[in-house]
């Protein structure tokens, strides 16, 4: 496994992190879960990313489940507080000062851990002032219940004035966790270079696209039973990487994985990591078989003309708008 730095800070994460997002607590038996995390351990994943909202809360727990007995030192636990959450009530959602105070001390408990390496801010919550959630967030981390800070789709504006804040209260804001892929590069244009110079890393969700990127998706087929896009309501969020002329694009990206050696999910993380300001490629497993073939993209270095390649190849199927982080998120709170 490779370690990187998460933003301008001390802390040493791995270059693939382990998320649970729809299968803990889910689409996946605990049983299962538990051999997912276990072969994330073996295989040298010590990151662990979940949040209070996955399967409404039970993910934690499961996660919480799955390490325990772990060396608290040798892991780093990442959670995150926005949406709504429990009977869903009028403060049981965004961050406001009572909602994060709330929040931190269910995960904790859920997780079985005195302590967070990360909290992150889910979204952006437009109706809570800034320096409400940013004077939480330094009381958190000065109560010593998450070590650091992060967030998650804030627009590169956003990220500045959240960094200001953290500086002048005195605690890191060192990571943004947004959605990239080889289909989804909106973050290249603004939040990368914002981050660079703010000394903020990315830990990037859905790097295969949800699985597309796997290749397992074939154009004009329906997809296999079990996988994602095969559930209804998990596949809801996939429609865009569905479409004829992606799956077909991706098709094309086989023989460049072969060529290189790898899978093709191999090849979708090494990509991501390829971008000095990714720290992590964060990675969902409904099988531990799926976790050992991913991992091996840590460390993987990919030639320009491989990188050049992939863009031919994919060319106007990929999604670059910077305007779309701000197009997706949530303008008000949900409940
Ligand atoms: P991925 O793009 O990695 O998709 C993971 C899914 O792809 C798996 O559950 C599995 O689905 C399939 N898959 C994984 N590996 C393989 C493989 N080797 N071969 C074939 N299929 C494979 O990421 P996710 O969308 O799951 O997101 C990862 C993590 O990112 C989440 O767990 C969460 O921690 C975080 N996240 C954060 C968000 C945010 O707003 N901050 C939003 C979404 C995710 P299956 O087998 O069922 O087809």
């Amino acid at each position: 496994m490779e370690f990187r730095y998460l933003g301008n800070s001390g802390l040493k994460i791995s270059a693939i992190t382990y998320g649970n997002w729809l299968t803990h607590g889910s689409q996946v038996e605990n049983e299962v879960a538990h051999a997912c995390v276990r072969a994330a351990l073996e295989h040298g994943i010590s990151t662990f990313d979940t949040a209070d909202v996955y399967a409404n809360t039970k993910a934690e727990t499961v996660l919480g489940e799955a390490l325990r007995g772990e060396r608290r030192e040798d892991l780093e636990i990442f959670t995150k507080v926005y949406w709504p959450t429990g009977p869903k009530g009028k403060n049981d959602t965004g961050l406001s000062r009572k909602h994060i105070m709330e929040s931190i001390d269910g995960s904790l408990r859920r997780l079985q851990t005195d302590y967070v390496d990360l909290y992150q801010a889910h979204r952006y919550d437009t109706e809570t002032p800034l320096e409400e959630t940013m004077q939480a967030f330094a009381d958190i981390v000065r109560q010593g219940k998450a070590l650091y800070i992060g967030v998650s789709e804030w627009t590169a504006d956003q990220l500045r004035e959240g960094h200001r804040l953290s500086r002048e209260l005195g605690f890191q804001l060192i990571s943004s966790q947004p959605q990239y892929s080889m289909l989804w590069r909106v973050i290249e244009a603004e939040v990368v270079p914002a981050c660079e110079e703010l000394g903020i890393s990315q830990i990037v969700w859905s790097p295969l696209a949800q699985g597309v990127l796997s290749g397992k998706y074939l154009p004009g087929q329906a997809p296999e039973p079990g996988s994602r896009a095969a559930d209804e309501q998990m596949g809801k969020g996939m429609a865009g990487f569905l479409r004829e002329e992606v799956l077909t694009a991706v098709q094309q990206l086989r023989p460049l994985a072969d060529q290189a050696g790898l899978t093709m999910p191999q090849l979708a993380l090494a990509w991501v990591l390829q971008n000095p300001n990714v720290a992590s490629a964060l990675v969902g497993a409904s099988r531990p078989e799926q976790v050992q073939d991913n991992v091996k993209a840590a460390g993987v270095r990919l030639e320009p003309d491989l990188l050049a390649a992939i863009d031919d190849v994919l060319g106007e199927v990929v999604e670059r708008d910077p305007g779309k982080t701000a197009e997706r998120a949530p303008q008000t709170r949900v409940v």
